[in-house]
């Protein structure tokens, strides 16, 4: 659905308005120019003629949400489930045989589609997608929403290092998307155990990305690698690549492993980041990179999650992501921060900031979205809320609290029934 707002300012208004930036109005009303919010304020400050009819009861409106982790390509009906005990490489064999199985460029678009859909439906405006294929940057495209897609690289051979046909994939990955209004293409080497540093550097080198997202310190095997040591990830090179491998140089961590090739750079979004220690977590906030925090993912797939508050101590910037449909349930941010709220003691104000700005911040995109202020972008969220007489912070996160609008660049792309 695509309604475009009038080239005349027009007005939306709620019983709250969560700005983010700024503490919640309550009779507030934002004015959209274009693809640009360009007033926020209290309806009584309106002269009255120009004031609209007084909001329904419930309705919030709040900045787009911003899922920092995500593989829409994975949008199957129903998770994947990892049996206990089941080593994690095992779950990820068993993934990449499900996608190669359904790898149709057709099937990987109709479960963009629906992923797609759903992240409209609970309010998702803005992504960060790793893919394989054009398929996910297409959906999003057409279907309105904002953000990054990265295309996914494995190579983790580091003696010989023939980047050649990566960069060919980048390439074509790109074409059409190098200066989009709403969508940028990036990199994501999957990880510091399937791409060798001397791989990384030349993708880089010769791709010039402008974000690269890759998955760090997710498990504890990864150390045990990157160390030299014998680890479950030897058998999934032997399976999927048909030998085994050895890191290039050793190192005790993976945020060390990156470090000491110069990777680590305000240009990387790492995924999960479990296993960190307060050395990895100064080094990492030295060097600008920002965390993605897939709490249910980690939850389901390594029964923990990273300690949130040693990373807010250490003046990380983190966002949460949901990570693929095989990991987690369903898309719904919300579900994510409630989850993260549970785990972490946050207030429902920090939860709520953690899907909107923080989430902007962990893309880089904060000049453009996540809070609802003047020259910012217009993505945004029309919620009605059920439950009453609770913060309207809370009135967002409660499980019957719906999307009834959900607006990108000043455009309506998805309308609810409540
Ligand atoms: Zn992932």
């Amino acid at each position: 659905m695509i309604e475009t707002a009038p080239d005349s300012p027009y007005i939306i208004s709620a019983q709250w308005v969560l700005p983010i930036a700024r503490p919640p109005i309550e009779n507030g009303y934002i004015r959209i120019q274009g693809d640009r919010i360009c007033e926020v304020g209290r309806m009584a400050d309106l002269p009255e003629y120009s004031r609209p009819e007084p909001p329904k009861a419930g309705t919030l409106l709040t900045p787009g949400l911003v899922n920092c982790h995500l593989h829409l390509e994975q949008s199957f009906p129903a998770v994947l489930a990892k049996a206990p005990g089941q080593p994690f490489t095992d779950w990820l064999l068993n993934v990449v045989r499900l996608l190669r199985e359904q790898s149709s460029s057709e099937e990987k678009t109709q479960r963009c589609k629906s992923g797609a859909e759903e992240l409209l439906r609970t309010g998702t405006t803005c992504v960060n997608d790793i893919a394989s294929g054009p398929e996910s940057l297409q959906v999003f495209d057409q279907m309105g929403l904002r953000g990054i897609v990265s295309l996914e690289v494995f190579h983790p051979d580091a003696a010989t290092v023939d980047i050649s046909g990566w960069v060919a994939a980048y390439r074509a990955f790109c074409q059409g998307y190098e200066d989009h209004s709403r969508l940028k293409p990036g990199l994501s080497p999957h990880s510091p155990y399937n791409v060798s540093p001397a791989a990384w550097i030349a993708l880089l080198d010769a791709c010039q990305p402008s974000a690269v997202h890759t998955h760090l310190a997710e498990f504890e095997d990864e150390a045990l690698y990157l160390k030299g040591q014998p680890s479950c990830i030897q058998h999934l090179h032997q399976t999927i690549l048909g030998r085994s491998f050895t890191p290039q140089s050793p190192a005790t961590s993976p945020v060390e492993a990156l470090g000491r090739h110069n990777l680590l750079n305000n240009r990387l979004i790492a995924a999960h980041a479990i296993h960190t220690s307060a050395d990895d977590r100064e080094c990492l906030r030295q060097h600008g990179v920002t965390i993605a925090h897939c709490p249910r993912s980690n939850l389901a797939l390594h029964g923990k999650t990273l300690t949130a508050p040693n990373y807010q101590a250490s003046g990380l910037t983190l966002g949460l992501g949901t990570d693929g449909r095989l990991s987690t349930p369903d898309l719904d941010l919300r579900a994510e921060a409630r989850c993260a709220k549970r785990q972490h003691h946050w207030s429902a104000a920090q939860a709520v900031e953690a899907m909107t700005l923080e989430g902007a911040k962990t893309l880089g995109m904060d000049s453009q979205i996540g809070s609802l202020e003047p020259g910012k972008q217009a993505d945004l969220v029309l919620w009605q809320a059920e439950a009453i007489g609770i913060s309207p912070e809370a009135q967002l996160l409660h499980e019957t609290t719906q999307a009834v609008q959900v607006m990108i660049a000043g455009q309506t792309r998805w309308k609810g029934g409540v």
